[in-house]
């Protein structure tokens, strides 16, 4: 069983590699929620609705969010009658909200109404949301106090940011199932995902740290920085906000304390060097995701290396890893 620490957008692609990689049935993701908000009076929860799409082939590749193929007449009907449209909803993709608010509004979880919808459409993942309380990322910037998408997608991520939050976090606790998928998983992986935003709300979540102290299988993340450069999105910013460098090792500070092994990409391989210094565990292969391909390849790799040689010959098949900086990747047989 693999358990993995998800967003939505860097973490999607992962995870669509990984569902390439290892049978659904092997895979528990606990995914973000501090994104949640409440849309037209309806409950969008972006970072689940884009790993659920992602594991039932719906995601639109092209956007890296909502539903392929998807129109947008319900948003041009709520534009015309002068409603908010900078938060964009597909209308297939609001057909998930409308279902998922009906179903809070019955008074089931949010666990209990995510389970519903991945088995109407065909998934065969575990999806956890990482609370079913209301923990809220707020971003504080100098004109006041924004919510992650108001931040992200209605601000474009332009406001300079002085600290970020997760409130209720403090009185939280993690979703039914969270606890148990760490710490009995054979491996744990931290997606490609914002470091602050997206694995930093989950974290904050009142036991799940102290699940991470003491899981049985290795702790995995890769990192969503490439190059001193976020591959996508506003991570930089806000790891800066929190006083980490926009770095790999920025990215193995924000898990130092219970990371086994970081992999990087191989145009990092001077600063993992550094970091192996230091007595990290760190990989170095191609971590960008252009291509169904390299999400495999990735996934393939990540597992090969967290669940200590179990899927090596897949792993020397799918990409290059190499520990040693600056040097031409081994060879297959050289794999660690
Ligand atoms: P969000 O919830 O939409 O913010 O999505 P995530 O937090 O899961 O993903 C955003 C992060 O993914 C950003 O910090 C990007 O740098 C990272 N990311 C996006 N695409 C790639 C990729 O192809 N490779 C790697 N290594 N990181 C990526």
């Amino acid at each position: 069983m693999i358990c993995v620490l998800t967003g939505g957008t860097g973490g999607a692609k992962f995870v669509d590699g990984l569902r390439q990689v290892i049978p659904a049935e092997q895979i528990t993701l606990i995914v973000n929620t501090g994104d949640d908000l409440l849309w037209w009076g309806l409950y969008v929860s972006p970072d689940i609705d884009s790993i659920t799409y992602a594991l039932s082939g719906l995601l639109s590749r092209e956007r890296g969010w909502g539903v392929k193929g998807d129109t947008f007449l319900c948003l041009q009907a709520m534009k015309q009658l002068g409603e908010p449209i900078w938060f964009h909803t597909g209308d297939r993709d609001l057909a998930v909200h409308l279902l998922r608010s009906r179903l809070l509004a019955e008074g089931k979880t949010l666990s209990e109404a995510t389970a519903i919808i991945c088995q109407k459409l065909g998934v065969k993942a575990r999806i956890l949301p990482m609370s079913d309380s209301r923990v809220e990322t707020r971003v504080d910037t100098p004109s006041g106090e924004l919510s992650f998408e108001e931040y992200f997608v209605q601000r474009w991520y332009q406001d300079p940011v002085n600290s970020v939050r997760f409130a209720g976090a403090s009185d939280a606790e993690p979703a039914p199932g969270v606890i148990d998928a760490i710490t009995s998983a054979d491996a744990v992986l931290i997606a490609p995902s914002n470091p602050i935003t997206s694995i930093g709300p989950i974290l904050s979540v009142p036991g799940i740290r102290e699940a991470l102290h003491s899981a049985k299988g290795k702790i995995a993340a890769v990192s969503p920085i490439v190059g001193n450069a976020p591959v996508a999105g506003p991570a930089g910013i806000l790891m800066a906000a929190q006083g980490l460098s926009c770095s790999i090792a920025g990215v193995a500070k924000a898990y130092e304390d219970f990371l086994d092994l970081l992999v990087c990409d191989s145009r990092d391989a001077r600063g993992a060097e550094g970091l192996r210094g230091k007595g990290l565990r760190v990989q170095c292969t191609q971590t960008i995701m252009s291509s169904s391909e390299d999400r495999s390849a990735l996934a393939r790799t990540v597992l090969s290396l967290a669940c200590g040689g179990l899927l090596r010959d897949e792993a020397a098949a799918g990409g290059s890893i190499s520990e040693a900086s600056g040097e031409p990747a081994p060879t297959s047989s050289e794999q660690p």
